[in-house]
């Protein structure tokens, strides 16, 4: 890289997230250059589709006019504000009076914060906090899944059950626990129908409640469809089943929706598209497309009442971030919303899902695929080294990163958890770009499979 470039300067400064910092050192940066629509350029001039919607999260692509158009005008108007202390704002009370009607019946509060891991941080918070207030001090461990992701902060990284986020920093938290991830492909049995694979695990949770004491226990937390663990659709039966036995030990039940949620799945929200009916529903990414960091967190009356009665009895709710529900950030979610709603991006999601998904199940039988997977636009396509036996690659990461990396080559980003190759187009995508993207991949799976000889 020229001495003064961006990728210069980038290796010279910054730690990235989520990156081999050696690795990084040698390699250097991809620059990013500019975005419109689904695409992206970086500052060779190569062109990209994101197929990933960058972080999963860029539900209207990169050329919305409109939220550019509303963060202007808000930051205009009223450029910050903050909400401690009994202050409000009108673009914060909007966009809560709008989560609240459209998320499922029984949600009726919203709590902001910036990211995805500060809500699930907060979550255990206010769970924590009201299980004090109404004199259970000690019901305060969380129950995840394996392969799960919720973030990276203290306790949000704990809630997580991917190892590389425990590794190294003395994680997870003692009160936070793992059950199977539920995933029929991976874990089920040999012969056991989805039904059955989602009986035992319900089972396996209640065994876990009994066993740490359901006096101990105070919530259970789910992606509905887990996202960066490889896109895993949940078995058959799963949530109903899994949220009944939440019910009988007085266990809450926490949706992390941070990917799911505004579409994804085909439904305004992945509680509808699998039946859930949660006391706490997080979101964030495509709820301003990411154009500003937020997240919500829309939970039940009876967690803001046990909250507001502690608030009197313990003292005041100490939590809150500066920027907690930012006037621009809030201002950009209503705007995005509305936009969702319409030009019903949520049914584009379910259409352009339904190609999308049908192109990739033609790879179905190509030699390096074991499973094709997913719901609505979001799906994955995982590698194996032997189908039969669903042997993985060994090492686990390379042939999947491989993919990832042909894919540039065919002008398309896509995304490798291991090795499997997941898809979530921005909610905008069409149905010719769908089977481009999938068409696209197709290429870098046949460069792969033939630099592997088979
Ligand atoms: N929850 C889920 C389901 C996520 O996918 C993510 C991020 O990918 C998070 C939480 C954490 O969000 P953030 O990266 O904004 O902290």
């Amino acid at each position: 890289a020229l001495p003064n470039s961006t990728a210069a300067r980038d290796v010279a400064y910054l730690l990235h997230p989520y990156t081999n910092a050696r690795a990084h050192e040698r390699d250097g940066p991809i620059v990013i250059a500019k975005g419109e629509g689904i695409h992206l350029w970086d500052d060779a001039g190569n062109k990209y589709i994101e197929a990933m919607s960058g972080l999963w999260s860029v539900g209207l692509g990169f050329s919305e006019k409109r939220l550019v158009e509303a963060a202007y005008k808000q930051l205009q108007i009223l450029p910050y504000s903050h909400t401690f202390t009994h202050k409000a704002h009108e673009p914060s009370v909007e966009l809560a009076e709008m989560l609240v009607k459209m998320t499922p019946d029984g949600l009726d509060r919203v709590h902001f914060t910036n990211s995805g891991s500060e809500a699930n941080d907060t979550v255990v918070k206010m769970v924590w906090f009201y299980n004090n207030a109404i004199g259970r001090p000690e019901k305060k461990k969380f129950i995840s899944r394996l392969n799960g992701y919720h973030g990276i902060t203290i306790a949000s990284g704990s809630l997580t059950g991917l190892p590389a986020n425990h590794r190294g920093f003395d994680l997870p938290l003692p009160q936070m626990k793992h059950v199977t991830t539920p995933h029929h492909y991976r874990f089920a049995e040999e012969g056991e129908t989805e039904e059955e694979f989602s009986t035992r695990l319900a089972e396996e949770l209640e065994a876990k409640i009994l066993e740490e004491g359901p006096e101990t226990v105070a919530a259970f937390i789910g992606e509905p469809v887990i996202g960066a663990g490889g896109v895993l659709v949940p078995p058959a039966g799963y949530w109903p089943k899994v949220q009944a036995v939440c019910r009988k030990y007085d266990v809450l039940v926490v949706a992390d929706e941070v990917i799911n949620g505004f579409g994804r799945t085909g439904k305004m929200f992945a509680c509808e598209t699998y039946d859930i009916q949660p006391d706490v529903l997080v979101l964030s990414k495509q709820i301003t497309s990411s154009y500003q960091p937020l997240a919500a967190i829309v939970f039940s009356d009876k967690i803001y009442q046990g909250i507001a009665d502690g608030s009197e009895a313990l003292g005041t709710f100490g939590h809150g971030f500066t920027t907690s529900g930012h006037p621009v950030a809030t201002a950009v979610g209503v705007e995005n919303i509305k936009i969702i709603q319409e030009r019903d991006l949520v049914s584009n999601a379910a259409k352009v899902g339904d190609v999308m998904r049908g192109e990739l199940a033609k790879y179905a039988d190509h030699p390096l695929v074991g499973e094709v997977r997913g719901v609505g636009l979001i799906a994955a396509c995982e590698l194996v080294a032997d189908k039969a036996t669903k042997a993985k690659f060994d090492p686990v990461g390379k042939v999947g990163m491989s993919v990832f990396k042909a894919g540039h080559e065919h002008g398309v980003i896509l995304r490798a958890t291991g090795d499997s190759v997941c898809f979530c187009p921005p909610l905008i995508t069409t149905e010719e770009q769908a089977v481009d993207i999938v068409a696209r991949f197709g290429k870098a799976l046949e460069d792969v499979r033939k630099a592997l000889g088979r």
